[in-house]
C-alpha cells in the first residue's frame, strides 16, 4: 500500500507578500490560499492583525507605566519582583500573600546571587586584561572574557 501523505508534494500558498517573495505558508485544505491570503477569510485575517496590534500595543503601554524594560537582565527582573512585592502587600493578609512574598524572596536572593557573582567575574575579567595588557599574562584564550574590554 502506497502512503499517501509521504507521496503528497508539499503545497505552498499561491499568493505573493508585499516583498515580492512567494508566500511560503501551508494552503488551507481545498484552498489555494494559507489563512492570512485566502480572500474569503480576508475579514478574519485582518482581524487577527489587529488583534496582534493592540496587544502589542497593550503590551508597550504597560511597559511604560511599570518602567518595566524586560526580563532579559538582572534590573529588569528586579523591577518585576518589586511590582509583585507592591502588589502582594496590598492584598489581605492570608496564605496567599504569604506565598507571593516568599516566592519573591526565593527569587530575588537568586537574583542577588547572581548580581554578585557578576560583579566578581567582572572584577576578575578587568584584572585579567589589566595583566594582559601590561604582557604578564599569555596563552588565555580571550574567548573567554565575557563582553566588551575596558
Ligand atoms: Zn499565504
Amino acid at each position: 500500500m502506497i502512503n499517501s501523505m509521504s507521496s503528497m508534494p508539499r503545497r505552498y500558498c499561491a499568493a505573493t507578500k508585499a516583498d515580492g517573495q512567494p508566500c511560503r505558508a501551508a494552503p488551507l485544505r481545498d484552498a489555494a490560499y494559507c489563512f492570512l491570503h485566502d480572500p474569503d477569510r480576508a475579514e478574519d485575517a485582518a482581524k487577527a492583525r489587529q488583534a496582534g496590534g493592540i496587544r502589542r500595543r497593550r503590551e508597550g503601554t504597560l511597559g511604560v507605566a511599570y518602567d518595566l524594560q524586560g526580563l532579559d537582565n538582572v534590573a529588569g527582573i528586579r523591577r518585576l519582583l518589586e511590582i509583585v512585592v507592591a502588589d502582594a502587600l496590598g492584598l489581605d493578609a492570608g496564605v496567599g500573600r504569604s506565598r507571593i512574598l516568599i516566592a519573591a524572596a526565593t527569587a530575588a536572593t537568586k537574583l542577588l546571587d547572581t548580581g554578585e557573582h557578576d560583579a566578581r567575574l567582572e572584577a576578575l575579567e578587568g584584572a585579567i586584561r589589566l595583566l594582559q595588557r601590561q604582557g604578564l599574562l599569555k596563552g588565555l584564550d580571550d574567548g573567554l572574557l565575557g563582553g566588551p574590554a575596558r
